[in-house]
């Protein structure tokens, strides 16, 4: 942290992208300079006092991860980094989220079910009735990141209608008994789940129809770890990942055919750096569609570019690429590298701060004039589904596929 606090020239750039700096009412240390001004101090009190009284929790939690400030730095310091460093170091010096019950029940509930809320036969529904070749190396790898969408937009909710007591006292109780979530249909949001459970359908119709052969797990698919990464648990993470390569090796596992943004981030990134045999190839479902037969039209879309694809290591450009060549793309006043994040991450600890991220994220898609708005993970499409023209990528693609295979009538 040190390193990446000491480059800070105090010029305030990064403040002017960071999203969760006025929708926290302009809170200087929910802000990108806020936190590496943080960071600063954090780091002084501890080399002085060899402790910290500091009140780094709220600040370092909320940081979406979105690496923005990053892109406007001209010293090149890292605010998400900083944050992240610093929830480690919370973590460890006992000042960390386990003081937020949801928080809490998602690492314990992930360290013993390998899903964050006890779900794993619910979010192997989608596949029910679909073929999947069981000898194959290639993996179809969800995560559960679409799936568990409906649990936690339903928890959020329920955290903004009943306030932060209630949702945590559910919370405690989920933490313990994680059959509960099963059981509350307080827990599930149907409709999103129905929703989820399609566009899960449609990827896999896609890869079909690009002639691919695949396995999948279904209810022993595991979660792939990254909210415990973001929290900062460092052990836990190293002991789960451990895990998760050994499922992937039982299974003959060579290739992994991500869906989601976060989860080809943490694969590819993380699980790369922390564990030298992870040695398999993964690769995002949208690079295997590339030469099947998409018929284009004049709808005019935008695209909300996920942060985790655009500000990331690798700049994984996938959905635009495919997006171009098939509608009239128009993107918004936020794009490419300025893209803005849709405040998702935020949801279940800083419910109020994510509604109003998104809010302004969704006015800004909006105001391009598209008739639909297209987004390429499951987080952002929860997030941001404020009316019936935001839609997955996928359901996209299948119906210009669809569309494809319509003979044309002349
Ligand atoms: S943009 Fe970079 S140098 Fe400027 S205040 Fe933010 S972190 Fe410091
Ligand atoms: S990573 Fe995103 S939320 Fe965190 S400080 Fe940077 S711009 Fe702000």
């Amino acid at each position: 942290m040190k390193g990446e606090v000491e480059k800070c020239v105090n010029c305030g750039f990064c403040e002017s992208v960071c999203p969760t700096l006025p929708a926290s009412g302009f809170r200087s240390t929910m802000g990108a300079r806020g936190r590496v001004d943080l960071g600063k101090a954090f780091i002084a009190e501890m080399n002085n006092a060899g402790g910290s009284e500091l009140k780094i929790s709220d600040s370092f939690y909320s940081c979406l991860d979105c690496f923005a400030c990053l892109q406007v730095c001209p010293a090149g310091v890292n605010a998400g980094k900083v944050s992240g460093i610093g929830r480690e170091i919370a973590a460890i010096y006992g000042q960390h989220a386990l003081e937020k019950p949801v928080a809490r029940m998602i690492v314990e509930t992930t360290m013993k079910f390998m899903n964050p809320l006890g779900v794993r036969e619910k979010c192997a529904g989608w596949a029910k009735g679909l073929a999947f070749d069981s000898d194959s190396e290639t993996l179809l790898y969800t995560g559960n990141m679409y799936q568990l969408m409906a649990y936690s937009s339903s928890l959020g909710k329920l955290k903004m209608r009943l306030g932060e007591k209630a949702a945590d006292f559910m919370a405690g109780i989920i933490s313990r008994h994680p059959a509960a979530a099963r059981l509350s249909g307080m827990a599930v949001d149907r409709r999103m789940r129905r929703q989820m459970d399609a566009f899960l359908r449609d990827i896999y119709f896609l890869l079909a129809s690009a002639g691919l052969k695949f396995n999948y797990l279904g209810v022993d698919e595991p979660y792939p770890g990254t909210f415990i990464y973001d929290l900062g648990y460092r052990d836990k993470f190293l002991e789960y990942g451990r895990r998760i390569i050994s499922i992937f090796r039982y299974h003959n596992v060579r290739t992994i055919i991500t869906v989601d943004p976060h989860t080809y981030d943490i694969l590819n990134v993380q699980y790369r750096k922390y564990f030298s045999d992870f040695d398999f190839r993964v690769v995002h479902y949208l690079d295997y569609l590339r030469d099947v037969r998409f018929a284009g039209n004049g709808e005019r879309v935008t695209l909300h570019e996920p942060c985790h694809f655009t500000l990331r290591e690798g700049n994984y450009s996938g959905p635009s690429e495919l997006v171009s060549g098939l509608a009239q793309l128009t993107f918004p006043e936020r794009s490419g590298k300025r893209t803005m994040c849709c405040g998702g991450p935020d949801e279940l600890l800083f419910g109020e701060i994510s509604g109003k991220i998104s809010e302004e994220r969704f006015s800004q898609l909006k105001s391009t004039g598209a008739e639909r708005i297209i987004t390429a993970c499951p987080i952002c499409f929860a997030n941001l589904r404020k009316d019936r023209t935001v839609i997955d990528i996928s359901q996209f693609l299948v119906e210009r596929l669809e569309a494809g295979a319509v003979p044309k009538s002349s």
